[in-house]
């Protein structure tokens, strides 16, 4: 008897996984035919300089329209892309997709940068090097705008390989930030030897700052960035309690829901570049 329930109990478990393994399975095939299809989309989140209150540049953030289960934002999808290298048809598709979006702010005379996500498996070897460098070739943008963010551990992950690769890229002009700042390893053995330009305080320190928590995190980080000469921005803005700490605490650059959700392209553009064009 208990033979039995323990067979059925794994029968259980073994049916689990193979659905979980086809489940990804299923959505790493199926963005293929997502970028096919064009069902990826990208939303555009400003960030602003604290000082002036001006959009300096955006965030593009992923999202798919799925044909059968509807708008998905990247918690759907993200990590299953990673796991299976589904994630660098994704971030192909961003390079072409962010330098001719730059291309056209460029052509209408807009000197905004756009930043998009990368992941520890797009430092592994060299092919987004050479993506950016040929789009880079094909579309004549300038490279200081376009930023590349990623999480420190995917960095350190792979530390020789993916510091030469963003050293590269630094060298021909793209910019650097490090996202969700502060939650990972944050050595200062490491800082020192990163290659990248911006540092974002994760948005879990900016939501406590109201709570009397948190500024000494985003003090330490604020100055951080200043002695190692880097720019800094945090994350998460949704209050302007938030905003006026961040200006006393010195913080550079903000972002977050205050100022803006991420919205569509197009509504971006009306919003930020025409009336200046
Ligand atoms: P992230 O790069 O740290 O992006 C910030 C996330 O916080 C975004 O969620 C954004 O919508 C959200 N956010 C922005 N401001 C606020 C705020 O004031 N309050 C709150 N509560 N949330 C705010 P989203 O778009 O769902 O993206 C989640 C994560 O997915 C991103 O975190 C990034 O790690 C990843 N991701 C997004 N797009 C891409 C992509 O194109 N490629 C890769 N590899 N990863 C991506
Ligand atoms: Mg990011
Ligand atoms: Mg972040
Ligand atoms: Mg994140």
């Amino acid at each position: 008897k208990a033979k039995q329930a323990g067979g059925a109990s794994l029968a259980f478990f073994t049916q689990d996984i193979l659905v979980e393994a086809s489940s990804r399975l299923t959505i790493a095939a199926e963005l293929k035919r997502a970028i096919l299809e064009n069902e990826l989309e990208l939303y555009l989140q400003p960030q602003l300089d604290s000082a002036s209150g001006e959009v300096v540049g955006a965030e593009a953030l992923l999202r798919w329209n799925h044909p059968v289960k509807g708008f998905l934002t990247p918690a759907a999808f993200i990590d299953v892309a990673e796991q299976t290298r589904a994630i660098r048809l994704v971030t192909g598709w961003l390079v072409k997709e962010s330098f001719s979006i730059i291309k056209r702010w460029e052509q209408a005379g807009r000197d905004l940068f756009l930043s998009f996500n990368i992941s520890a498996l797009d430092l592994a070897d060299n092919e987004l090097l050479l993506r950016m460098t040929e789009e880079l070739e094909q579309q004549q943008i300038k490279p200081a705008n376009i930023e590349l963010e990623i999480v420190e551990s995917a960095i350190i992950e792979n530390f020789q390989s993916a510091s030469a690769i963003l050293s590269k890229l630094r060298e021909i002009g793209f910019h650097v930030a490090i996202d969700d700042f502060g939650t990972g390893y944050s050595s200062l053995a490491y800082l020192d030897k990163l290659p990248v330009d911006k540092l974002k305080i994760d948005r879990e320190f900016t939501s406590k700052l109201e709570l009397g928590e948190g500024a000494g995190i985003v003090k330490s980080i604020v100055d951080l960035a200043s002695n190692f000469d880097l720019r800094v921005l945090a994350e998460g803005v949704e209050t302007l309690e938030q905003e006026q700490l961040l200006k006393q605490l010195g913080c550079q650059r903000v972002q977050g829901f205050y100022y803006s959700k991420p919205i569509p392209l197009a509504e971006f553009e009306q919003k930020y570049l025409l009336p200046q064009a």
